[in-house]
C-alpha cells in the first residue's frame, strides 16, 4: 500500500471520528469566506460557543453579564488541557501571589494574557479577528500555538462593546450590494450619527475603564480584577488612511510605569514587526498613542502591574469592506484581519518567551507597594463631617477599583498638602475621616488616582491631564507622607429619621447637601408628592438651614392621609436622607413655613436634543445622567425635526455640546418659549450659536489677544499648536451658593476645564460660577492669560424663564461626582 492508499484507507476507516474531531474554522461554521462580511454579534458568539462545546478540554467560556441592550458579554479562556483543568487554582494562585487573596499561591503558574477586541463598536475588524484567533489557538494549528499554550492562559473578550458592534453591522449590511463600492461618496463610507463607536448610552468605553460608570465596563473590569492578568492587549482601529500602529507607545509615559514595562514596549515592537516586515505591510510605532490618562484599556492594566498596549489598524467605520486609500491602495477587511491576527499571535509569543521574567516583575510590582508604600505621599485623608454622601460615593468607586481604605477612629493632628489651598499645612483628622494609604497591593493605582498633580513628561497628549479623585468627588482632602490607617468598620451612612409614636408631622425638612437629595427629589416627583422650597435661611427645632431647603408639608399631600409620615420616611430611607420632622409651621428664626418666600416646585418635563451636530458622548453624558443616575424621565428629541416640535409641551430643554446652526432654525422661537417660562440649559459649544445675538447677555470676550509672532517654524508646528490647547485640566470654581444652581455647595468646587471659555461676565444676569485658580493638569501657554475673569456657569433671566449657560459640563464622563448636584439643580431648582 503506497502512502496515498494508506491515507485513503485510514480516512475511510476513521472517517467519522476524524471529522467529528476536526474543529470547523469560522469560515466553515459561518459559511462566509473571511473578510467578505461584517457579522452580527450573535453569529460570532454562536461560533465561540461551538468551539467551547467541541474543545472543552482547551476552551472554557466565562459569562460575565449582558449589555444594556441585552447582548451577552463573555470571556473565553484557552489553554493546554492541564492548565484548563487547573484554571480556578491558577486564578486563585495569581491573586494570592500579589496579596489580593488570602493564602499562599503557587508561584509556578502559567502567565495570563488577556486580549480585548472591539471596545469601539465600529472598529469591526477586531471582533472578526477574535474568532480567527480563538480558532487558531483552540485547534492548536501551529508549533507556535503549542508553545504558547504550554505556559500561557489566554483570556479573550471577542467583543467588548456588542451593542456598538451590532449598530455598525446592522447599518453597513443594509447598504451592501453584490460588491462593496469603493467610491468615496458611497453611503457605506459615511456612518450616520451616533456611529457604532459608543455603547448604548453613547459612552466611549475606552475612557471608562477606571471609572466603570457603564454596565459593560463594570462587568468587564470586575472580571479583570478577578484574574489580574499579566498582559492586556487592546485592539482598535484608526482612520482608514493610516497604516498600522503597534508599540512601543508614544510619549508621554506616566512616570509610574516600571522599567520592565517600558522595556517590554520595545520587545513588543521587535516581535510584532517581523510579520509586517516579511509581508511588506506598512506600520508605525512611538507616535500618537500615549500611556497617561488612567482610564484606557492600556493604562488601567499598566497601573495594575500588567504589560499593556493598544493596537490600531487603519480602517474603522468609514472603511467598510473595501476602501480606496489616499495613497491609491485598496484596503480590504481581509487585509485588516490579517494584520490584527498577526499582532495577536506576535504578542502572545513575546509573552510566552518572557513568561518567567514577566511573572517575577508582576509579583514585585504588588509586593513592593504593600511593603514599602508607594509615592511621595503615603496617605490621603478625606473629611467626613458634612460630606457623608460624597464619602459614601467615593468608597463605592474605591470598591470597584479594589482599593482598600479605612476610617479614622481617633482625633489626630498631621501635616500635609491641602488639595484646596494647594500648600503644605497642619490639619486635624477627625473620627470617620476617610483614609487611603498606598501600603497595599493596589498602591501604585492609588497613587495615580489620588495624586494632586500628575507629572506630564510631554504635553502632546490627546486626553485630560488631571483626574484626582478628591477633586472629582469635591471633598476637602489632604495628602500626607505618613502612613495612616484606622478602622475598616464603615461609619453609619444609613440615616434614619426617628418619630415619636403617633407623632403627627406638620412638615418634613431636608437640607440640600448632595446628589442624594436630587435623587430623593426625583423620586418624590415621580410619586406625585407636593414639594416646596425655602430659599431663605431659617432655624427650626434648634437646627439652622442655609439657602435652599426642601419642605414636604402635610398641606398639599392630603391624598396620603394617615400614611403621610410612613410614605415620606420610606422614600427618604432609600436615599439615606436625614429628614427633620416639624410639628409646627412656626420656626425659631427666619420666615415661617407658610411665608411668601416658600415656593412650590413642580416636576419639569425635560427634553434633550440629540442627533447630527450634537456631540454623541456629550448627549450620552446627559442621557445617562437623567435616565440612570437621577432616574428621572427625559424625552430625547432628534435635531432633524426639532424645529417642528411644540416647545410649549416642555419645561426644560437641554442642548448638549454641539453645533446647532442647522438644528435651531429660529432662535427667537426658543426665546419666546423662555419668555413664557421655559428653561433652556446650554452646555459647552451649544452656547456659541446664541452668544452675542440680540436679547442674549452672553457675549464673547473682546479684549484683544496678543498678536502671535509671524516667525513660526514649520517643523515645529505640531508642538506650537499645543500652546493653544487645554486637553482637560482641573480648576477651582468660585460659587454664589445663594443661587439655586449652587444650592448645597460650599463657596467653591472643582471641575474639568477643556474649553477655551472666553466669554464676558454677564452684565444683567447671575454669574453663579466663575473660574478660579488652576489646580491640576496641563494648560497651553497661550491660554493661561485668557482663562481669567470668565464665567463658567451663568444665568440670564428672560421674561418668566431662564437661559442657563454651562460653559463646561459639570458631569464629565459620569465620574465627576462633584458636579452631579449642580446638573440636577439646573433641571429641578433653577426656575
Ligand atoms: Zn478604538
Amino acid at each position: 500500500m503506497n502512502k496515498t492508499h494508506l491515507l485513503l484507507f485510514v480516512s475511510l476507516f476513521f472517517g467519522w471520528s476524524v471529522f467529528s474531531q476536526t474543529l470547523k474554522s469560522p469560515e466553515e461554521y459561518l459559511g462566509t469566506p473571511i473578510g467578505t462580511k461584517f457579522h452580527f454579534h450573535h453569529q460570532l458568539i454562536s461560533y465561540v460557543e461551538y468551539v467551547a462545546a467541541n474543545k472543552p478540554e482547551n476552551v472554557k467560556i466565562h459569562r460575565i453579564g449582558y449589555t444594556t441592550e441585552g447582548r451577552p458579554q463573555m470571556v473565553v479562556a484557552i489553554g493546554s488541557k492541564e492548565n484548563i483543568q487547573n484554571l480556578e487554582r491558577i486564578r486563585q494562585s495569581n491573586l494570592q501571589n500579589i496579596g489580593l487573596m488570602p493564602g499562599q499561591g503557587n508561584k509556578n503558574i502559567p502567565t495570563i494574557a488577556y486580549l480585548s477586541y472591539n471596545v469601539h463598536g465600529n472598529e469591526s475588524v477586531n471582533a472578526e479577528t477574535s474568532v480567527k484567533v480563538i480558532y487558531e489557538l483552540a485547534a492548536e494549528n501551529s508549533e507556535l500555538v503549542k508553545k504558547v499554550l504550554k505556559n500561557t492562559i489566554i483570556l479573550i473578550d471577542p467583543c467588548v462593546n456588542p451593542d456598538g458592534f451590532d449598530r455598525y453591522s446592522q447599518w453597513y449590511n443594509r447598504y451592501l450590494g453584490q460588491k462593496p463600492d469603493l467610491h468615496a461618496a458611497s453611503v457605506e463610507h459615511h456612518e450616520p450619527w451616533p456611529g457604532g463607536r459608543f455603547n448604548h448610552y453613547l459612552f466611549d468605553l475606552n475612557r471608562d475603564v477606571a471609572w466603570q460608570t457603564q454596565k459593560e465596563s463594570q462587568q468587564r473590569v470586575s472580571f479583570y480584577n478577578s484574574w489580574m492578568p499579566h498582559l492586556h492587549a487592546d485592539f482598535h482601529e484608526m482612520g482608514p488612511n493610516s497604516t498600522y500602529y503597534f508599540p512601543p507607545s508614544a510619549k508621554p509615559f506616566h512616570e509610574d510605569l516600571t522599567g520592565f514595562q517600558r522595556e517590554f514596549q520595545e520587545t513588543l515592537g521587535q516581535y510584532n514587526k517581523r510579520a509586517f516586515d516579511q509581508n511588506g505591510w506598512l506600520y508605525f510605532t512611538k507616535e500618537n498613542y500615549d500611556l497617561f490618562y488612567p482610564s484606557y484599556g492600556d493604562t488601567y492594566p499598566s497601573y495594575n502591574g500588567a504589560i499593556a498596549m493598544t493596537f490600531e489598524q487603519g480602517g474603522g467605520g468609514p472603511a467598510g469592506l473595501a476602501y480606496k486609500r489616499k495613497d491609491g491602495d485598496t484596503l480590504t477587511l481581509k487585509d485588516r484581519i490579517q494584520h490584527s491576527f498577526s499582532t495577536s499571535l506576535g504578542t502572545l509569543e513575546a509573552l510566552s518567551d518572557k513568561s518567567e521574567k514577566t511573572k517575577e516583575e508582576f509579583y514585585k510590582f504588588f509586593n513592593d507597594a504593600q511593603n514599602k508604600g508607594y509615592g511621595k505621599y503615603k496617605s490621603y485623608i478625606m473629611k467626613f463631617n458634612g460630606h457623608e454622601a460624597k464619602i459614601k460615593a467615593l468608597t463605592e468607586q474605591l470598591d470597584k477599583l479594589h482599593i482598600e481604605y479605612s476610617f479614622a477612629n481617633k482625633k489626630l493632628t498631621a501635616n500635609g498638602l491641602s488639595y484646596q489651598n494647594q500648600k503644605e499645612e497642619s490639619f486635624g483628622i477627625d473620627e470617620n475621616d476617610l483614609l487611603v494609604n498606598t501600603y497595599q497591593a493596589k498602591g501604585v493605582l492609588t497613587k495615580i488616582l489620588f495624586e494632586p498633580k500628575p507629572y506630564l513628561e510631554d504635553s502632546n497628549t490627546y486626553d485630560i491631564t488631571a483626574w484626582a479623585l478628591p477633586y472629582a468627588f469635591d471633598l476637602p482632602t489632604f495628602a500626607s507622607s505618613q502612613k495612616l490607617s484606622g478602622t475598616k468598620t464603615k461609619p453609619n451612612f444609613d440615616k434614619k429619621t426617628n418619630l415619636e409614636k403617633n407623632q403627627r408631622v406638620f412638615a418634613f425638612v431636608s437640607e440640600i447637601k448632595s446628589f442624594e437629595e436630587s435623587r430623593f427629589l426625583a423620586q418624590l416627583f415621580k410619586e406625585n408628592i407636593k414639594i416646596r422650597i425655602q430659599e431663605t435661611p431659617f432655624k427650626a427645632s434648634g437646627k439652622s438651614f442655609g439657602h435652599g431647603t426642601l419642605l414636604i408639608t402635610r398641606k398639599g399631600n392630603e391624598g396620603l392621609g394617615e400614611n403621610f409620615e410612613k410614605k415620606i420616611l420610606s422614600i427618604a430611607q432609600n436615599y439615606d436622607i436625614n429628614l427633620l420632622p416639624l410639628t409646627s409651621g412656626m420656626v425659631e428664626s427666619g420666615p415661617d413655613l407658610g411665608s411668601g418666600s416658600v415656593d412650590v416646585i413642580n416636576p419639569p418635563k425635560v427634553g434633550l436634543i440629540i442627533g447630527a451636530g450634537v456631540s454623541p458622548t456629550a448627549a450620552g453624558d446627559i442621557w445617562h445622567f437623567m435616565d440612570q443616575q437621577l432616574q428621572y424621565p427625559v424625552t430625547l428629541i432628534d435635531g432633524s425635526y426639532f424645529s417642528r416640535i411644540d416647545l410649549w409641551t416642555l419645561d426644560v430643554l437641554i442642548l448638549p455640546d454641539g453645533q446647532y446652526n442647522q438644528i435651531v432654525k429660529d432662535h427667537k422661537e426658543i426665546l419666546r418659549w423662555v419668555s413664557d417660562g421655559g428653561r433652556v440649559i446650554l452646555l459647552e459649544d451649544a452656547n456659541n450659536f446664541l452668544a452675542g445675538k440680540e436679547g442674549i447677555e452672553l457675549k464673547p470676550k473682546t479684549d484683544s489677544e496678543e498678536k502671535e509672532s509671524s516667525n513660526k517654524i514649520y517643523g515645529s508646528r505640531e508642538r506650537d499648536a499645543i500652546s493653544d490647547q487645554i486637553p482637560g485640566a482641573i480648576y477651582k470654581i468660585n460659587l454664589d451658593n445663594s443661587h439655586p444652581l449652587a444650592y448645597g455647595y460650599d463657596k467653591n468646587t472643582s471641575i474639568i476645564v477643556k474649553n477655551k471659555l472666553g466669554y464676558e461676565y454677564l452684565k444683567n444676569g447671575w454669574n453663579v460660577g466663575t473660574l478660579g485658580e488652576h489646580q491640576s493638569g496641563f494648560v497651553g501657554q497661550n491660554l493661561k492669560k485668557s482663562l481669567k475673569n470668565v464665567p463658567v456657569f451663568a444665568i440670564q433671566e428672560h421674561g418668566n424663564g431662564k437661559i442657563i449657560h454651562m460653559l463646561e459640563s459639570p458631569i464629565f464622563r459620569a465620574f465627576w461626582f462633584g458636579g452631579k448636584l449642580m446638573m440636577a439643580n439646573a433641571v429641578f431648582l433653577v426656575r
